[in-house]
């Protein structure tokens, strides 16, 4: 599952909550050159690289995707992410848009979701709350003004005003679509298999 929303839309604290009350989601941890922000930890947060490492990594064919955001770099590693698909487990990503889009041309079967703050003042709040200067404030919402231009690529779109109500949904979205006859097949060959083998009453 891959959440996008433009930076302060609330994807981290959604995907904390997401994970701490439903054991299917796993947060696919991505790599950046950005430096750590006070609070952050190498590992938990994000890894963060050097733009050398970065470099090595995206050459070596081990990130899913990658993104320019905001002049910092940014990548997914694969490794992990096919990992926990192997388990049955659903990878989080919370990527900007651009990413969004790559992961849904490698892996079709993602779901995608966008993520909207209630409205442009809690946006500010938020971004304020995270004490970022005011010029990166301003680089933040030009940036969201091109991200909101391109939810309609989004199959799902949540507004984010109460946490609980929007981990809900989320958790709903995910239901729903494990339901999807695609996602299926296993139980449908199982059953198929069983009446090919049935002898009779
Ligand atoms: P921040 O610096 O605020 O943590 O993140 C800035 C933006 O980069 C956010 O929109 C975040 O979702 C996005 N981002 C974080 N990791 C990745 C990644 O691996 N790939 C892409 N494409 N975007 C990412």
């Amino acid at each position: 599952m891959v959440i996008a929303a433009p930076s302060g839309g609330g994807k981290t604290a959604i995907r904390e909550k997401l994970l701490k009350c439903d054991r299917r989601f796993r947060f696919s941890i991505t790599c950046t050159t950005r430096p750590m922000r006070p609070g952050e930890v190498n590992g938990r947060d994000y890894y963060f690289v050097t733009a050398g490492e970065f470099e090595r990594l995206r050459k070596g064919g081990k990130l899913l995707e990658w993104a320019r955001v905001h002049g910092n770099l940014y990548g997914t590693p694969v490794g992990p992410v096919v990992k926990l698909l192997e388990k049955g487990l659903i990878p989080v990503m919370t990527i900007d848009v651009k990413g969004a889009r790559s992961v849904k041309k490698i892996f079709p079967e993602t779901v995608t979701v966008f993520l909207l703050p209630p409205g442009l003042k809690a946006l500010v709040r938020r971004l304020k709350k995270r004490r970022e200067p005011a010029a990166n404030i301003r680089i933040r919402l030009e940036t969201a003004k091109k991200e909101i231009k391109e939810a309609a690529f989004f199959e799902y779109l949540v507004i984010n005003d109460k946490l609980d109500l929007a981990v809900r949904d989320i958790r709903e979205i995910s239901d729903i679509e494990c339901m999807k006859v695609p996602r299926k097949q296993a139980e449908i060959r199982r059953f198929s298999r069983e009446l090919s083998e049935f002898t009779g009453p």
